[in-house]
């Protein structure tokens, strides 16, 4: 962990008990127990003072599990690709 993650990880509005909230189970989850899982994730990603340094920092490395930034891994591949993709290419895909 470097000395930035350490620091913004410190302020976490997600440390505690309901940290389980950001994970899924290591047992098969239910599409709607996921999405409640994520929704309460969310919820508390949404008052997180360092929200936009967690979610860089699950870009950065590419997190494929979890809530981070108060996105699930989904939304940030999807923001990922928004991001890495030169104005010139975005603009041919909507042809
Ligand atoms: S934005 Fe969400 S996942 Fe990130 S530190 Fe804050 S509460 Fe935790």
């Amino acid at each position: 962990m470097t000395a930035s993650v350490i620091e913004w990880s410190a302020l976490a509005a997600c440390k505690g008990p309901h940290r389980n909230v950001f994970f899924p189970p290591s047992a098969l989850e239910r599409k709607e127990d996921r999405l409640f899982r994520e929704q309460q994730a969310k919820r508390i990603c949404s008052g997180c003072c360092v929200k936009d340094a967690c979610l860089d920092e699950a870009l950065r490395n590419q997190e494929s599990h979890g809530i981070w930034g108060g996105l699930n891994e989904v939304e940030r591949r999807a923001k990922s690709t928004l991001v890495r993709t030169p104005p010139e290419l975005a603009r041919s895909d909507s042809r």
